[in-house]
């Protein structure tokens, strides 16, 4: 049998491309990245935060006693594989909207499945820069990850081993044969798509149920220096530096595109305005569209009819702490046969594809 020219071919360098390749190269496998730095891309606009507890109700992320150490050991040896600082361990401050809501928090932290993702029920006091006249919750654990850096610093790293290109990948220049997958007069054994957004295009997988959502954010600047807390009530607010901070983020699905627009803004702005204390200054916005999925889980695993056509998407508003984790599960199905978690395989969804 004659041998392909790569073993992966990975299409899309955001999150999910570039987690998977990394995990990929670790396993001795020779890999190209096509990226098209001409089309926008989710990562690129995200926030990069990872909470640990989520929503009104507190509820804890999912698979988060998996995920959250996996990615914190995933993005600190990138740290040092890349030579630049990717993760920020913050404390997240979520203020308490009532008295009532203080007394239900307090009742939650004797879950033991919950309580070691809390600092402290009255945490600091934070009440100068943000309205807060009932105290809040210190949430541990979280942080963010500087997206556009690791990206950045990614594609370099891949360009100096020699596996990204720079393409706009169109599928109809592939061929897929039970032996190999053609492209460009180079052959694969195997092409992973990681489109984002984008996957939905795909004709084979555009059958899967992809449920996208345009979300906006705002950089911020202020002349108050800003506390090393991020703020989680409706919004976020996260400071990236001394005196500036993104804000976000905004949940809309018509229409999907990746323009930020003045009602997003305004939206953002007033419950801005009804939690800050301090004055500050709208620098910039941008505009993004999450990859999410109807039933909120990722999309991966193979193709139900091309064993060598698979794909890796669907990180929907979690890509921070889903990436890493599923991008070494699915380099294991891929290389030693191990079973994906059924709740992420696109398995669950083959009966769309026969029907
Ligand atoms: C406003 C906003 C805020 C967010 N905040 C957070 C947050 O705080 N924390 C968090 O965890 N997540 C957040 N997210 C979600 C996060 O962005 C996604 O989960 C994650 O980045 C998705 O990564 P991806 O690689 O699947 O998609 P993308 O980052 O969109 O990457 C897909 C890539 O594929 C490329 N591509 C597509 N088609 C082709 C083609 N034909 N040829 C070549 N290349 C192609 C695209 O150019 C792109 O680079 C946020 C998203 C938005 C929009």
């Amino acid at each position: 049998m004659a041998d392909s020219d790569y073993d992966y071919l990975i299409v899309g360098q955001g999150l999910a491309g570039t987690t998977l390749a990394l995990h990929l190269l670790d396993q001795g496998k020779k890999v190209l990245v096509l990226g098209d730095t001409a089309l926008p891309s989710s990562s690129k606009v995200a926030a990069g935060i990872f909470n640990p507890l989520t929503g009104k109700k507190l509820v804890k992320t999912w698979l988060a006693d998996d995920l959250f150490p996996y990615a914190r050991d995933f993005y600190t040896n990138l740290e040092n594989r890349l030579s630049c600082k990717l993760l920020y361990s913050v404390p997240i401050f979520r203020p308490f909207r009532s008295i009532e809501e203080q007394n239900t928090y307090l009742a939650q932290t004797a879950d033991p499945a919950i309580a070691p993702y809390i600092a402290t029920v009255q945490g600091a006091d934070l009440s100068e820069y943000v309205e807060s006249p009932f105290g809040g919750l210190e949430v541990t654990q979280s942080g963010w990850v500087d997206l556009p850096l690791l990206l950045d610093r990614s594609k370099a790293y891949f360009q100096e081993v020699g596996c990204y290109q720079e393409a706009s990948f169109n599928a109809a220049d592939i061929q897929v044969d039970t032996l190999f997958v053609s492209w460009n007069n180079l052959t694969f054994n195997k092409v992973v798509f990681c489109q984002g957004f984008f996957g939905n295009d795909n004709p084979y997988f555009s059958w899967l149920p992809f449920a996208p959502v345009k979300g906006q954010i705002l950089d911020v600047a202020t002349d108050v220096a800003l506390p090393d807390y991020i703020v989680n009530q409706g919004i976020f607010m996260l400071p990236t530096g001394e005196n500036v901070m993104r804000v976000g983020a905004t949940y809309s699905w018509d229409p999907l595109d990746w323009e930020p627009t003045a009602a997003a803004e305004n939206e953002l702005k007033e419950k801005l305005d009804a939690l800050i204390k301090i004055p500050y200054r709208i620098q910039s916005a941008a505009a993004g569209v999450r990859p999410s999925v109807k039933d909120r889980r990722p999309l991966v695993g193979i193709h139900p009819e091309y064993g060598n056509v698979c794909i890796f998407n669907g990180l929907g508003t979690k890509g921070v702490t889903l990436a890493p984790f599923f991008a070494n599960q699915l380099t294991g199905h891929l290389e030693n046969g191990k079973e994906l978690n059924p709740l992420v395989n696109i398995k669950r969804y083959f009966s769309l594809y026969f029907r």
